[in-house]
């Protein structure tokens, strides 16, 4: 397929913010698409060229790119630099300085997907010394076969600044639409986006096998499982009424969810909550699994903590020094880790996600060699209230945030916020005030003390069904001085000219700065009141920061539906 026929999409998809009519743009586009192309599209119109989980870094400097624009236009890098001052986006500085391209400098031949979708690969593959200027030709090469619009979007896909607005879900409901006729088939694709949360693969066997493929989807050792979720509850009784007899309650630690899968040839990689890799954080943490479980081929899961010499837990901020890309041996020494596995959801060629929690946990057990580097998690199995309020105490003895309900029968909810799993917390005992994690979509500007940062946020909540955020409330504090000062450097490389795609917010709440809906932060709120004002038509009153939750995507946010739940 023509490059050019996706920049048209890309043309109208700037210019719209309602998720709707981007669905419908895409899904009409997605129906043109040649098969072969499916997968590569679905990538390119996220701004990416392979499943984010493969973390392919493309590593082309800002420099290297304006290079690449003067040398496609012929023209100077010194005015090339000046327009990107003026323009301050590298797309509409390519876009500027080709569209007055000398007449003779016409495009060499069609940019297809597939060559961009090549050559920017090996954009990403090419490393070393002298790969800056390797990457800027093979830039060059593309930036010399488009229009000067095709320019715009591949400079800003190179630097990972494409910013559309769609969101995964988008691309899937499209895909649903283009290719089942309806958007009823969106609970079977949801399902196998959640077993492969791979857009690419969804759309090839979308295309090749139809929804009889996507119903065959499995666990594939290697590629991360989205991860199952727990419900929250007002009162203990209803943990009761919805796991009437015998249940399992596990501790609630708060460290880092990690997902660690073993391939048949014995490499571990491990995954965060977020699905990112991050095997080259924890090389300590692979040791222990290699010599401490069994089993050729597996995935399971726990949390990982952070531990002193003598085995005892440690607050999740230590942990999060070990969230790091350099000096990683020194802090492995520093801060040595403990997994606390609670799951398991394949093993030696069976898929256990179907399979109920007793029979899951039991089979981990057989697996696991304890040490002081891999437990399993506390667990207790019983109806006796008693029992449980002795375990809910020690657990948060021990530092614990509360403890996990498990209902026996349950199988593994991939991606889903389930009621299979039940998180009672001790916020929840005594006090109303409950925490929420919300995205960051504006900035007000600050006055008098907060004068040059932000003196608040404007937050919102993530509507899953509408693949949309909705505002529901404003946060203004709970963060210290050093917290404010450094807010402008955390948030401003999402800053956006107008509102995004996606997000929703009434006119009375419009902010000074909008943001790219990336930053993720949790608050406690003492209540949820109705709210005129907000989108959600509910706010939340007396918000206040409690930290940045860097493990958390926008798409996992508290969601709208959680809000509502708890209000009635
Ligand atoms: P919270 O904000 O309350 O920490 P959350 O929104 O991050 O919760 P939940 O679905 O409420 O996520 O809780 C599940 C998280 O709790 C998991 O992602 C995991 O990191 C953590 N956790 C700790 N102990 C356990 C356990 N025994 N079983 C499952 N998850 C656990």
């Amino acid at each position: 397929m023509d490059f050019q026929k996706l920049v048209d999409v890309y043309e109208q998809l700037e210019k719209i913010s309602s998720g709707n009519t981007m669905r419908e743009i895409l899904s009409e586009f997605f129906k043109t698409v040649p098969k072969e192309d499916l997968a590569l599209i679905s990538y390119l119109t996220l701004g990416q060229i392979a499943s984010e989980y493969e973390s392919v870094v493309l590593g082309m400097a800002e420099k290297s790119v304006l290079k690449a624009i003067a040398k496609t236009g012929a023209v100077s890098e010194q005015k090339v630099k000046e327009i990107m001052q003026k323009t301050g986006d590298v797309g509409l500085t390519a876009a500027q300085v080709l569209q007055k391209k000398p007449q003779t400098l016409v495009p060499l031949g069609k940019l297809t997907i597939h060559e961009l979708f090549e050559k920017l690969h090996k954009i990403a593959e090419t490393t070393g010394s002298g790969s800056q200027d390797q990457k800027a030709n093979i830039l060059l090469s593309l930036l010399q076969k488009t229009s000067p619009e095709g320019a715009k979007y591949i400079c800003r896909i190179v630097l990972g600044t494409l910013r559309m607005g769609v969101g995964d879900m988008t691309v899937i409901d499209s895909l649903s639409i283009a290719y089942t006729g309806e958007k009823k088939n969106k609970e079977l694709l949801e399902r196998a986006y959640n077993i492969c949360p791979d857009v690419g693969v969804i759309a090839e066997t979308l295309a090749a096998k139809g929804l009889k493929g996507l119903e065959k989807i499995d666990v594939h050792v290697g590629r991360p499982i989205k991860m199952m979720l727990a419900q929250r509850v007002k009162e203990w009784e209803e943990i009761q009424k919805k796991m009437p007899g015998k249940i399992a309650c596990e501790g609630k630690y708060d460290g880092e969810r990690i997902q660690a899968h073993r391939d048949k040839k014995g490499n571990i990689s491990l995954f965060s909550r977020r699905l990112d890799s991050v095997t080259d954080q924890f090389p300590d943490l692979v040791q222990y699994l290699e010599k401490q479980v069994s089993g050729k081929e597996y995935v399971i899961e726990g949390e990982v903590v952070a531990i002193d010499e003598n085995g005892k837990l440690q607050p999740f901020q230590v942990l999060m020094q070990r969230r790091r890309k350099h000096d990683v041996a020194e802090y492995v020494k520093k801060i040595p880790v403990q997994i606390k596995l609670f799951d398991l959801l394949y093993l030696d060629g069976k898929s256990y996600i179907d399979e109920a929690y007793e029979k899951r946990t039991a089979m981990l057990k057989k697996m696991v060699k304890k040490s002081k580097h891999v437990v399993l998690a506390d667990q207790i199995i019983t109806d006796d209230l008693g029992e449980i309020n002795t375990f809910f105490k020690a657990m948060l003895k021990d530092g614990d945030e509360g403890i996990m309900v498990k209902n026996l029968q349950g199988e593994y909810q991939a991606g889903t916020r389930g009621w299979n799993w039940i998180k009672w917390k001790k916020e929840y005992v005594g006090e109303l005030s409950d925490t929420f994690d919300l995205v960051v979509i504006g900035g007000l500007y600050g006055k008098g003390r907060r004068s040059g940062t932000y003196g608040a946020l404007l937050c919102a909540a993530y509507n899953k069904k509408k693949d949309q955020f909705e505002s529901v409330c404003k946060l203004g504090t709970g963060m210290t001085d050093e917290m404010l000062e450094e807010l402008p450097k955390r948030l401003d490389k999402y800053k956006v000219e107008k509102k995004p795609a996606r997000v929703v917010v009434k006119k009375e709440m419009e902010p000074d700065v909008w943001f790219e809906p990336k930053i993720v932060v949790e608050v406690l709120a003492a209540e949820i009141t109705k709210s005129p004002f907000h989108a959600l038509g509910l706010a939340l009153r007396f918000p206040r920061f409690i930290k940045y939750r860097e493990d958390k995507k926008a798409e996992q946010a508290t969601t709208t539906k959680e809000i509502e739940d708890m209000v009635k």
